[in-house]
């Protein structure tokens, strides 16, 4: 049915550009798993989970997720081993810590139940900006536009703005724009409108422009600018960092370490190992890492493999080592706790992708006797 006839026509912005986005979503909205409910925790589960994060992946992580802390008390309840297995492999680990200390203060200062009021959620440790308007919007009804990427790309092709949108004034102009087209109390179907035609039609490379319910609307389509848009800020070439990762073995067993909480890969459990310094000699740098993390002098060291990895803002090249060490006991100097892990059983510690594949080599190594 449309919104015209349904009666929800609003003279306050231009209607028939809104009410056609509202009719097309309506008829062809994704059906997702936490579209189906209305819980407020559930949905900013979702809306954490999909930050930086396509929807397939996020899928089968958001159902297990919800099976093992269906409510903000069996998240605050869960050790960090366990709520590391259950976030691994969707990167960003910050916000899984974030969620943990969001659930605890839900349940220490809110009763266990997900706030409402915008200052509340904005407190909730990981609640920026964005989040906290989708949780408004979706959860709670809040007349707001939540900004993502898929918005962002949507809406600067629609007004065809001709500035980074990600600039002060390009979010000022695109918020001051999608303000202007919101349906009094319909900023969740508005919001997930906007959001699905970015997901599916409205692509970054590739606009599916014949089949955009609202082309006619499209300011940069009329101008044969949908490429052009939204317009990029300058980004440099990501930096690039050189690592070395020690392999200590004892019998069976490799020692790993838990990288502190709060920053990169925070509570994951990796080897020991770090950065090398400018053209510094691969098994030098080796040896003062291991030496500094774990105050054991390695004695011999055997190349296992060169392992890459990209994150958003830098690119890691890592060098593994096997190595022979003086025999002492290391010591946690830089890591929260120190584990003797069997090498057939690396796999149930939580570690980041590059850990992991070291670990997978390992195993396999093991295996080939
Ligand atoms: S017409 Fe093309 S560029 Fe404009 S909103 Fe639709 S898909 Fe995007």
């Amino acid at each position: 049915m449309s919104h015209l006839a349904s009666g929800r026509y609003n003279p306050r912005m231009p209607p028939s550009l809104t009410d056609t986005l509202l009719d097309w979503y309506g008829n062809h909205a994704r059906d997702l798993p936490w579209r189906r409910t209305g819980d407020p925790y559930a949905i900013w589960v979702a809306e954490v989970m999909l930050q930086q994060t396509r929807v397939e992946t996020v899928l089968p992580y958001y159902r297990k997720w919800m099976a093992r802390f269906p409510d903000p008390k069996a998240l605050a309840e869960a050790s960090s081993d366990e709520l590391m297995s259950a976030w691994e492999g969707l990167g960003y680990y910050r916000r899984a810590h974030n969620m943990h200390l969001a659930a605890e203060k839900i349940l220490r200062e809110h009763a266990g139940q997900f706030p409402q009021n915008p200052e509340d959620l904005r407190n909730l440790p990981g609640v920026g900006k964005y989040t906290a308007a989708a949780v408004g919007a979706i959860a709670f009804g809040a007349d707001v536009v939540a900004l993502d990427g898929n918005l962002r790309r949507v809406l600067a092709r629609l007004m065809d703005l001709d500035l980074d949108p990600r600039s002060v004034e390009g979010e000022a102009r695109l918020l001051g724009y999608a303000t202007s087209l919101l349906p009094e109390g319909r900023a969740s179907a508005f919001n997930q409108a906007l959001m699905d035609l970015g997901a599916t039609i409205c692509l970054p490379r590739r606009p599916a422009c014949d089949a955009c319910p609202i082309a006619g609307f499209c300011r940069a389509k009329a101008a044969g600018a949908q490429m052009d848009r939204p317009v990029r800020g300058a980004r440099a070439g990501l930096p690039s960092v050189r690592r070395v990762c020690g392999v200590l073995p004892r019998q069976r067993s490799v020692l790993i370490g838990r990288r502190p909480l709060g920053g990169l890969l925070g509570g994951l459990w990796e080897f020991p190992g770090g950065d090398t310094a400018d053209n510094e000699d691969l098994e030098v740098a080796l040896r003062r890492q291991v030496l500094g993390q774990l105050g054991v002098r390695v004695e011999d060291a055997l190349p296992l493999g060169v392992y890459r990895h990209s994150y958003t803002h830098f690119q890691v090249t890592a060098h593994a080592f096997i190595c022979a060490w003086d025999g002492s006991e290391p010591t946690a100097f830089e890591h929260t706790d120190l584990r003797w892990a069997d090498v057939d059983q690396l796999a149930a510690n939580p570690m980041g992708k590059i850990d992991r594949t070291i670990a997978r080599d390992l195993k396999e190594r093991a295996e080939a006797g």
